[in-house]
């Protein structure tokens, strides 16, 4: 679905990947686990199209990112990719609703029938009572599983995760993680997971370790 082939990527004189290869099958979770800096949230970056690599290529179904127009590339991220980051990210001045119908009022879906989507995400995600809430209002633990809620909600093929519990405390984390990995089951998506915590990399498929801007794969049973 999504294959890395020998990234290189520098930001001034440092090198953060040094020839990263990593493949990521659809509907199979991975996680990207690695020593702080050695490279992992540039590899999600260089896999998402967001960060251009300095050579190497990342294939989406077969076309190669460096190919498409910048319009394209953006296109292609709200379309196929979600995104969760350590911190929400939510926007603050709207509700929690409201932040999860966005991806879609994006693409052009009428206001009500986003926010009836949005509603059927948050309840997925067991935060059906913050809908009316803003970002500002609710928890730690809530606000992650609102952000999970909205990279869900346009049916993507592949979420790209990065340490989406790093803020958390481990029952929360394992919470949003346990519900992550539910749906991203029940949909088919794809979920590129980079994490510090084994029980956190526990609902992965397979692990794959980052050093010096290297990544490895450790095939393991799932
Ligand atoms: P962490 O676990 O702390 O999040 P990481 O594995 O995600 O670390 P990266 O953020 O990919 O590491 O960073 C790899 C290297 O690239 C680091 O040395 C970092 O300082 C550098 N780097 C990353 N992004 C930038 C940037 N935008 N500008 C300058 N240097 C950067
Ligand atoms: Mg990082």
């Amino acid at each position: 679905l999504l294959v890395g082939d020998d990234l290189h990527r520098s930001f001034g004189p440092t090198p953060a990947l040094a020839g990263a290869s990593i493949s990521v099958r659809a509907g199979e979770v991975v996680a990207v686990m690695g020593p702080s800096g050695s490279g992992k949230s540039t590899l999600l970056h260089c896999l998402a199209g967001i960060v251009r690599p300095d050579r190497g290529s990342v294939r989406y179904r077969g076309t190669e990112l460096a190919t498409l127009s910048d319009a394209g590339r953006s296109a292609l991220r709200r379309r196929e990719f979600g995104f969760v980051f350590q911190f929400g990210q939510l926007v603050p001045e709207l509700t929690c609703l409201e932040n999860v119908a966005l991806p879609l009022r994006l693409e052009r879906v009428p206001r009500r029938e986003a926010e009836r989507r949005a509603g059927e995400w948050l309840a997925r995600l067991e935060v059906a009572d913050v809908a009316g809430k803003r970002p500002g209002e609710v928890s730690g633990g809530q606000g992650q599983r609102v952000a999970v809620a909205r990279a869900l909600v346009t049916g993507p093929r592949v979420v790209f995760a990065d340490e989406p519990t790093g803020a958390l405390d481990s029952l929360n984390g394992e919470r949003v993680m346990r519900l992550l990995a539910g749906a991203a089951r029940e949909t088919g998506a794809a979920v590129l997971l980079v994490t510090h915590e084994p029980r956190v990399a526990a609902y992965s498929d397979r692990e794959v370790v980052v050093r010096d801007g290297r990544a490895r794969s450790l095939e393991q049973v799932a």
